[in-house]
């Protein structure tokens, strides 16, 4: 899941940061109101988090500019006490939620997970491809009757893959996704965690799941084709 964080204070927007990071999402972070509406305009987000005060232009207008623009990114307004009215404006203008400063991660997390199940609607929450079962509520990973202990890299990268059997992905859309922005395509990062993916959830060696489709990337394997 890709988090657009925009906060102008460096501190708060590093603790967020840090904190979703630790919880498996990909997070960019922008500390104006500028860059973060054309951020938001030309990479796709599942979710906002947006400080209203801002360099540039105000988190208010970000979120009225992208509802005019018809682009439905859940969004989740940060506020300082004294802003109740933006609030309700923000509300009005097709905010999800709005979270008051001070918060705890915590109550962070709860709201980004509560309007992220609202925007998925009735869609999935569990993935399945033979015995193996991936629940997206409770993060469980079954595989027949063992359980799987996923890192949250690992959680999001199987899920990404999973979410749409038999679609190849680069290994750059691959990092953008699951590791968001700030590293060398070089890197071997995907091919670490795919290795470490494929030991906890293939049956057998030499049989994968998830398959290397030579010079472009993986895909998971349509459940037919097993
Ligand atoms: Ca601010």
């Amino acid at each position: 899941m890709k988090v657009l964080v925009v906060e102008d204070e460096k501190k708060l927007a590093g603790f967020m940061r840090k904190g979703l990071e630790d919880h498996g999402f990909a997070v960019t972070v922008s500390h104006h109101g500028d860059e973060a509406y054309a951020l938001a305009l030309h990479e796709s987000f599942d979710l906002i988090v947006l400080d209203i005060m801002l360099p540039g232009r105000d988190g208010i207008s970000i979120l009225k500019n992208l509802r005019e623009r018809k682009i439905p990114v859940p969004v989740i307004l940060v506020t300082a006490r004294s802003e109740a009215n933006e609030r309700v404006e923000g509300l009005n203008l097709g905010a999800d939620d709005y979270l008051a400063k001070p918060f705890f991660i915590n109550e962070l997390l709860a709201r980004i997970h509560a309007v992220l199940r609202r925007s998925a609607g009735c869609h999935i929450s569990l993935l399945q491809a033979g015995n193996l079962t991936v629940n997206l509520m409770t993060r469980e990973v079954r595989r027949g009757e063992s359980d799987l202990f996923l890192s949250p890299r690992e959680f999001s990268l199987l899920e990404y893959l999973m979410r749409s059997p038999g679609r190849v992905f680069t290994r750059a859309q691959i990092l953008e996704h699951v590791w968001g922005y700030g590293f060398d395509p070089e890197t071997n990062l995907v091919d670490v965690c795919i290795r470490r993916l494929r030991a906890k959830v293939d049956d057998r060696p030499g049989e994968s799941r998830i398959e290397t489709v030579r010079g472009v990337g993986y895909r998971f394997q349509p459940q037919d084709s097993r």
